[in-house]
């Protein structure tokens, strides 16, 4: 799960790293006050998306950046009132964009020099790794295709946490060597190692980390991602979901307990196990078609939870068939004919469907489904029911 910038700001001030004061606020309305709380001197103006790179986006009105620096407050009020409504590219959204609807005012910096620090979790040593860099303000992919000596890594074990060498390591690796400058980098790098551990995130970032000309190190910016999983753990994270950020089929999925992801094919899988809906979507592809969605209805879905499936997956426009593959190993293929004909009487099909059982009394599975008299087309093989469906969407 993601958060906006300004939300993660707040939680990052609880851990104690420095951050901008500022405020958000979702109305033009209350602009002036919240750019007044501010102060009175040079104000950033920050569209909240749930993508980076807004610096240098656009907007499809054709005004230039999500992310302002300004010296008045007229600019400040006309800043904000370009980008609150309307919708933002940049590179992280594809290109339809993401509507703004919220803007975040904050207080400006003076910036001496930028830095790039994340930690995040590295999945071949099953530990945190602290990642670091000179080049501040930049896509820290690029830099480390071409420049990797400019990348500090450091590895956290667990179970001490962060140590006094990690800090020195980073702040070698940053080019710290100013006493003062030590002391913050170790209050900050403390923190963000505590709030990663704590709120179990998968990833922060600042990018970027500055320090200011009179020697003050800070967030300037802040992406936060957290572990699905262990959200149950966090109900005050919870609150701060943005479903407006989500795309609305996979919100209505998750509250079904269904995986599902949004994908911009034609052929809906509605499938049970993720290596097989995964193998569903490459056999797809394999026969010439393209996947709608990815989609795991989990070992023991019920009745219910099919209906749902297939309601989602049919509210997806660009859907021309559904390919249904299911394996009974725990579930019998009964409940999945079940589950097919219950969803058919509450749920119009208005796409050809293909049905592919095997398993756990799968006879029985495919004689309900012959007897309910749904229009749907029985499959043998994977094989064959991929090419089926790819056959009947392109009629
Ligand atoms: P992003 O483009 O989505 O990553 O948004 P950022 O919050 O990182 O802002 C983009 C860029 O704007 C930063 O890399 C900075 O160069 C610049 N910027 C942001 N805040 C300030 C500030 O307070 N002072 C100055 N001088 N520049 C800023
Ligand atoms: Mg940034």
């Amino acid at each position: 799960m993601n958060i906006h910038e300004y939300q993660a700001k707040e939680l990052f001030s609880q851990f104690g790293i420095s951050v901008p004061a500022g405020k958000a606020v979702q109305s033009a309305d209350a602009f002036e006050e919240a750019i007044d709380s501010v102060g009175s001197g040079k104000i950033v103006v920050k569209s909240q998306i749930h993508a980076g790179g807004r610096g240098k986006g656009t907007f499809t009105t054709g005004y230039k950046g999500g992310v302002k620096v300004v010296d008045t407050k007229e600019e400040a009020l006309e800043a904000a009132n370009a980008m609150l409504g309307n919708t933002l590219v940049t590179h992280q959204t594809g290109p339809a964009g993401r509507e703004v609807k919220t803007i975040y005012f904050t207080e400006a910096s003076d910036i001496e020099k930028e830095y790039y620090l994340a930690i995040l979790l590295d999945r071949d040593s099953s530990k945190p790794v602290i990642i670091a860099s000179t080049e501040g303000g930049m896509d820290i992919e690029e830099v480390a295709e071409k420049t990797p000596e400019k990348i500090t890594k450091v590895l956290i074990d667990p179970a001490t946490g962060i140590m006094p060498h990690h800090k020195r390591a980073i702040a070698f690796g940053l080019g710290f060597s100013a006493k003062e400058q030590l002391k913050q980098l170790d209050k900050l790098l403390s923190g963000l190692y505590k709030f990663f551990w704590d709120k179990d995130c998968s990833m922060v970032e600042i990018n970027p980390l500055i320090t200011t000309p009179a020697g003050d190190i800070m967030a300037l910016d802040a992406k936060v991602n957290f572990d699905s999983n262990a959200l149950y753990r966090h109900p005050d994270i919870v609150t701060l979901r943005d479903l407006g950020e989500e795309d609305e089929k996979e919100v209505k999925a998750s509250e079904y307990n269904l995986s599902y992801i949004a994908l911009d094919g034609n052929i809906a899988c509605l499938v049970n196990g993720a290596g097989l809906a995964m193998s569903t979507m490459d056999i797809i592809k394999h026969f010439g078609g393209n996947p709608a969605n990815f989609l795991d209805v989990g070992g023991g879905a019920n009745e219910e939870q099919v209906t749902e499936a297939f309601r989602i997956i049919l509210s997806d426009p660009n859907v021309e068939g559904i390919l249904v593959n299911i394996f009974g190993g725990i579930m019998s293929c009964k409940t999945i004919a079940n589950g097919i004909i219950a969803a058919a009487k509450n749920v119009e099909m208005t796409v050809p469907l293909v049905v592919r059982l095997e398993g756990n009394e799968v006879a029985e599975g495919k004689q309900l489904l012959a007897d309910s008299g749904l229009a749907l087309t029985p499959a043998d093989s994977l094989a064959d029911a991929a090419q089926k469906i790819v056959e009947l969407a392109k009629k």
